[in-house]
C-alpha cells in the first residue's frame, strides 16, 4: 500500500501560487486543478542544473495529489535530482490545455482562451518496489485508461535505466480564461475579421503494427469513440 497525501479540497493559496495580474483567473480548488491534469496529456517541467535553466516536456499521471513522471536516469532531470539529495530537485511545471484562438481586431487584444495548472515543489525519485509499479501504471494509464493491462511491466532492468518521480500538489494552482474576446471599445468598428477559433485534441485513425489485430481492444475503442 503506498501512502500518498490526503487530498484536500481546496490547494492553498500561497506566495509561490498568486500571480500579480488576473488573479480573478485562478482555481485553487482541487476539482478544477485534478480535472486539467488528467484531460491533458504532457507538462513541462523547468529546474535549474548546472548552472542553467531547464524545461522538458514530459508525459506523466496523476494519483491522488501527487504526480508521476519518469525520464532516463542518464538525462539532466535525473541527474540533477540525483544531486538534490533527500530534500529533492525544487521544480515547476505547467500543464497547458489550449482552448481557443482569440483572434481580436487589434494586435494587442489576441489571446487565448486555456485551462493551465503550474505546481511547484520538490521532485524526488521514488525507489519504493511498490510505488515504482504503482508509479508506471499511473503514467501508462493517464496515457489512456486501461492501457497498463494491455502491455508488460518493466523489467528490474527498465526501471534502473529509467528512473521514476513524485510531485506531491500542494503549491498548485490552475487558471482558466474563457471569456474569448476582449476589446477596446473603440476598435469594434474596425473593418478586421475578429472572432473565436475553438481548439481540439482529436485522435485520428489507429494504425495497427503488423501481426496486431486490426480491430482495437475494447478498452481502446471506448477511449477512442469518446473523443471522435
Ligand atoms: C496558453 C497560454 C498563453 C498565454 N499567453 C500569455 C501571453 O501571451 N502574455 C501574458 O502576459 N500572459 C499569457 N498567459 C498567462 C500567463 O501564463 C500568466 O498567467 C500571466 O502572464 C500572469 O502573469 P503574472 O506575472 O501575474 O504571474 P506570476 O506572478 O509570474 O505568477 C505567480 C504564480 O501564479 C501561478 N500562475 C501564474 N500563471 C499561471 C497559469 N497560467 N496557470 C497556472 N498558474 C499560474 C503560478 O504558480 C506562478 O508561479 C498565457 C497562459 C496560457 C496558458
Amino acid at each position: 500500500m503506498v501512502a500518498t497525501p490526503d487530498l484536500p479540497p481546496v490547494y492553498d493559496r500561497t506566495t509561490a501560487t498568486t500571480p500579480t495580474r488576473n488573479r480573478d483567473r485562478m482555481h485553487y480548488d482541487a476539482d478544477t486543478v485534478h480535472a486539467i491534469l488528467d484531460e491533458a496529456f504532457l507538462t513541462h517541467v523547468s529546474f535549474q542544473a548546472s548552472g542553467r535553466p531547464h524545461v522538458l516536456p514530459l508525459i506523466f499521471g496523476r494519483h491522488a495529489s501527487r504526480l508521476y513522471l519518469h525520464a532516463s536516469t542518464g538525462s539532466h532531470l535525473a541527474l540533477a535530482v540525483r544531486h538534490a539529495g533527500d530534500a529533492g530537485l525544487p521544480v515547476s511545471l505547467a500543464v497547458t490545455i489550449a482552448d481557443s484562438l482569440v483572434l481580436a481586431r487589434s494586435a494587442m487584444h489576441h489571446s487565448m482562451d486555456y485551462r493551465c495548472v503550474i505546481a511547484h515543489g520538490p521532485l524526488r525519485r521514488v525507489t519504493d518496489p511498490d510505488e515504482v509499479a504503482l508509479g508506471w501504471r499511473v503514467l501508462v494509464d493517464h496515457l489512456i485508461a486501461g492501457r497498463y493491462a494491455d502491455c508488460r511491466p518493466p523489467t528490474p532492468r527498465e526501471t534502473a535505466q529509467t528512473a521514476l518521480f513524485a510531485l506531491d500538489l500542494a503549491d498548485v494552482a490552475a487558471r482558466v480564461r474563457s471569456h474569448g474576446l476582449s476589446e477596446d471599445a473603440a476598435d469594434l468598428g474596425l473593418d478586421h475579421w475578429a472572432g473565436v477559433i475553438p481548439l481540439r485534441t482529436t485522435p485520428g485513425t489507429p494504425r495497427p503494427d503488423d501481426g496486431v489485430s486490426a480491430e482495437p481492444p475494447a478498452y481502446l475503442r471506448r477511449w477512442l469513440s469518446a473523443r471522435t
